[in-house]
């Protein structure tokens, strides 16, 4: 049975942009909202659009960990006898919820993470297509069965691993806890969320749509923190598998320190994409989607563009693309960025570029003063391939063009970063398209679509620096990833004259 949500699970009450506190974060553990019972610190939760203090979260140590398995192992053997038909039924009832609070989810994320409200409900839309395609699971899951020899008969089952855990992002404080959490429940897991210490609040939110969706206690669970909440989650015994969205840096310790902890592991990482534009683009749909891309959700994606790499002539699509970003409002089009050393780094990195030679064409910097932590729309031309602005992911409104002279160089640039998330080519000739398709070393690709996030049922992953752990996290790999594949060979009528090849 389900206990009531208690008295602590949040409800958000601001419908617009100005200040609201909210209830501070806290774990949910066997379906009870608590506080962390021996935190290692405390940290605020600042507005990103106010730059004050909305809420706080205690920092979960190994004993909050122990304690979330525990209830999460007490409740997993009773969900994974349950048919998946019947556990897909939460999800159908989830998405019903999620369409009900719409409004209540966009606006949490929008004052915790800073995203302008439209990109807020982008967001919350995307949640919900990952959770329509948890109730799809138990048709994909039909399995497969063959009469291999006369009278045997070979056939696929799922089973779920038991405890499982994600560790998330700032970016996408509702949607990429749903890459996970749909196929690891549907699948039969109890599953563990460790969402990120800067945007613990809608994860909570979930939390409470979950009872109410008929999801029993333990198996949906939260431990806010850190690095030693991640590391404990890595460590634990009880966890048999781990997924992580996050920078590459911490994607690739998680990995090794999950893997050598005897777990299965899946981390997506940062990213630093590239976009070719060759002079026979479309002008209008290219300017429009690359700005889309550099500056929606203030650059803050991991799909987002980063490297525009101008091969020829092409200055009347740059042009375009400087005049509509110093179009953007730097509050009310880009918002601001979610904290404020994100902030401080990305100015370091416009500045060394501008040291570096770069001409800055769109400067964005004047809308970094003030309340907010808000930097605007920012174009830096003639970048340096070798440069940190051409190097580092940014994570900002910031487009760093490239000037090359030939498509070879181009793909060359590419090709030469380690990041292997997303790419696109914008070109109206076929064999431009398919030679670039075929080339670039990314997961993800788009000809003339600025943030080429397959959508579900396709698969999302990245590449090379972009991925540690093999398959893609959303998808049918998800659901492989969080299962047993089960092979069950079976022959009823015994027959001596046989043996298993005939
Ligand atoms: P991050 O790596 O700093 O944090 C991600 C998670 O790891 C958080 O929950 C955080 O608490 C935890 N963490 C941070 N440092 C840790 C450490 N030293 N040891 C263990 N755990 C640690 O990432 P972020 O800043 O929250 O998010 C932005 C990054 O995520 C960008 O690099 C972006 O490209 C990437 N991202 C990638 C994808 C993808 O699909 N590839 C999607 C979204 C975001």
């Amino acid at each position: 049975m389900n206990t009531p949500p208690s008295p602590a699970s949040p409800a958000f009450t601001g419908r617009g942009y100005d200040f609201v506190a909210a209830l501070p974060a806290q774990n949910l553990i066997g379906g009870r909202f608590q506080a962390p019972s021996q935190p290692s610190g405390e940290l605020p939760i600042l507005n990103p659009r106010h730059g004050r203090e909305m809420s706080r979260v205690l920092l979960s140590g190994a004993a909050d960990v122990d304690a979330a398995v525990k209830a999460a192992r007490a409740a997993a053997p009773a969900w994974a006898e349950l048919p998946i038909r019947e556990r897909a039924l939460v999800f159908y009832r989830l998405r019903q919820l999620l369409v009900r609070d719409f409004e209540e989810l966009a606006w949490l994320i929008s004052h915790e993470n800073g995203k302008v409200i439209d990109q807020a409900r982008a967001e919350v839309e995307k949640a919900i297509e990952c959770v329509e395609f948890g109730c799809s699971l138990p048709n994909l899951a039909a399995g497969t069965q063959l009469e291999v020899s006369r009278g045997v008969t070979c056939e696929l089952t799922y089973a779920p691993l038991g405890v499982v855990a994600g560790i998330t992002p700032f970016n996408f404080p509702l949607m990429v806890p749903l890459w996970m959490i749909p196929q690891a429940i549907v699948g039969g897991n109890a599953f563990i969320l460790k969402p990120s210490e800067q945007t613990p609040l809608s994860a909570m939110l979930l939390g409470r749509l979950f009872a109410e969706a008929g999801l029993p206690d333990g198996i949906y669970n939260i431990v806010q923190g850190g690095r030693e909440t991640v590391e404990a989650l890595c460590d634990h015994p009880g966890i048999a598998a781990v997924g992580f969205v996050g920078s590459t840096k911490v994607a690739k310790l998680v990995y090794g320190r999950a893997c050598a902890a005897g777990k299965r592991a899946l981390c997506l990482g940062g990213a630093k994409n590239h976009l070719i534009v060759v002079p026979d683009a479309d002008p209008d749909v290219t300017v429009d989607n690359i700005v889309a891309s550099f500056t929606g959700c203030a650059g803050q994606r991991c799909m987002a563009a980063a490297n525009l790499v101008a091969v020829g002539e092409v200055d009347d699509i740059i042009e375009a693309v400087c005049q509509k970003a110093a179009a953007l409002s730097a509050t009310e089009g880009v918002g601001p960025l979610t904290t404020d050393a994100s902030r401080q780094r990305i100015l370091s990195i416009i500045a060394q570029a501008e040291a570096d030679g770069a001409r800055v064409r769109v400067d964005g910097r004047g809308a970094a003063s003030g309340e907010g932590f808000y930097l605007g729309a920012t174009v830096l031309d003639g970048v340096d391939p070798g440069s940190r602005a051409a190097q580092e992911e940014i994570f900002g409104p910031v487009l760093s063009i490239i000037r090359v002279k030939t498509l070879e160089e181009a793909i060359k640039i590419e090709n030469d970063n380690p990041y292997g998330n997303a790419s696109t080519v914008y070109t109206t000739s076929g064999d431009v398209a398919r030679l670039v398709m075929g080339r670039v070393q990314a997961g993800m690709c788009g000809v003339n679509v600025g943030v080429p996030v397959p959508r579900e049922p396709f698969g999302f992953g990245g590449w090379n620096d972009s991925k540690f752990g093999h398959g893609d996290i959303t998808g049918w790999d998800g659901f492989r990833f969080w299962t047993h594949v089960r092979k069950i060979t079976t022959k009823w009528a015994l027959q001596k004259d046989q043996t298993w090849l005939n």
